[in-house]
């Protein structure tokens, strides 16, 4: 089965308005010369530029994602952002699970699971995001860790709401550090992690489903993460803030397709 590559940057809570503005302008100039079917490209700004950004790209191929959602559908909620807001925005993709929001914002997997249902319900594909700590990958806890990340994440969730739903394996270790897992490191978590779709669907499903590598993806080290055959694309942070970086992992991606 082949699945496309998804190249996704996260921008956090970076850039004005302006800067926003000329970084999503040089993406979709740079896309145009690398536009390729196999290759799909998104990015998330922070809430308040998805507006701005979303209408830029609106005549392009390019997804706009949120960063996070709350997961009742509305209430008092103060400060907070609903499911069905993010898609009047034309938002497609949402981040859950993302290790600062579990570190800074006490986000559980009971958490995570409520939201990628609420985003499902208003057909946003969540990207859930799972990783392990560089203390537990020193205890050898990995593989532990994610399958109880992700049977929390995906509980009671069926086969079917697979189809609208993108995982990233971070591990916590490699974000924003310039510490990069090593290609087999990303290889074997990925082939892991597809063995427990498996166990928790069934094969085609676990075939289907894309794993996006995230931890300090960049052009240097794009190659040789994308080439493993687990990998189906990168959930960007640092990298993605620059359109020159980003492009040139896009165009890694574009090549190894073509
Ligand atoms: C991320 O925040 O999801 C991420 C992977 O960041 P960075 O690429 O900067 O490590």
């Amino acid at each position: 089965m082949s699945r496309n590559y998804l190249i996704a940057g996260n921008w956090k809570m970076n850039l004005s308005p302006d800067e926003s503005e000329k970084l999503i302008l040089d993406i979709i100039d740079g896309c145009a010369e690398v536009s390729n079917e196999s290759v799909d490209i998104l990015v998330c700004p922070s809430f308040i530029h998805i507006p701005d950004v979303a209408t830029l790209a609106a005549e392009t191929e390019i997804f706009i994602g949120a960063q996070n959602v709350h997961s009742m559908p509305n209430g008092a909620y103060t400060g907070e952002i609903s499911a069905q807001m993010l898609a009047e925005w034309g938002v497609n993709f949402c981040i859950v699970g993302h290790s600062e929001r579990r570190q800074y914002f006490g986000e559980t997997d009971g958490i995570v699971n409520a939201k990628v249902r609420i985003l499902l319900q208003e057909m946003i594909t969540p990207i859930v995001c799972v990783g392990e700590t560089l203390l537990e990958r020193k205890a050898g806890q990995q593989e532990q860790v994610v399958r109880s990340q992700l049977a929390g994440a995906l509980h009671e969730l069926a086969a079917d709401q697979m189809d609208n739903l993108v995982i990233a394996y971070e591990p916590v270790w490699a974000i924003g550090t310039g510490e990069t897992a090593t290609s087999e490191q990303a290889q074997d978590m990925h082939a892991y992690i597809r063995s427990i779709l498996a166990d928790l669907y069934d094969p085609e499903t676990a075939e289907a489903i894309l794993i996006l590598y995230g931890g300090s993806m960049k052009p240097e080290n794009a190659g040789d993460l994308l080439r493993c055959p687990d990998v189906d694309g990168g959930l960007i942070g640092g990298a993605s803030l620059q359109a020159e970086s980003f492009l040139s992992i896009i165009q890694t991606a574009s090549a190894l397709t073509s």
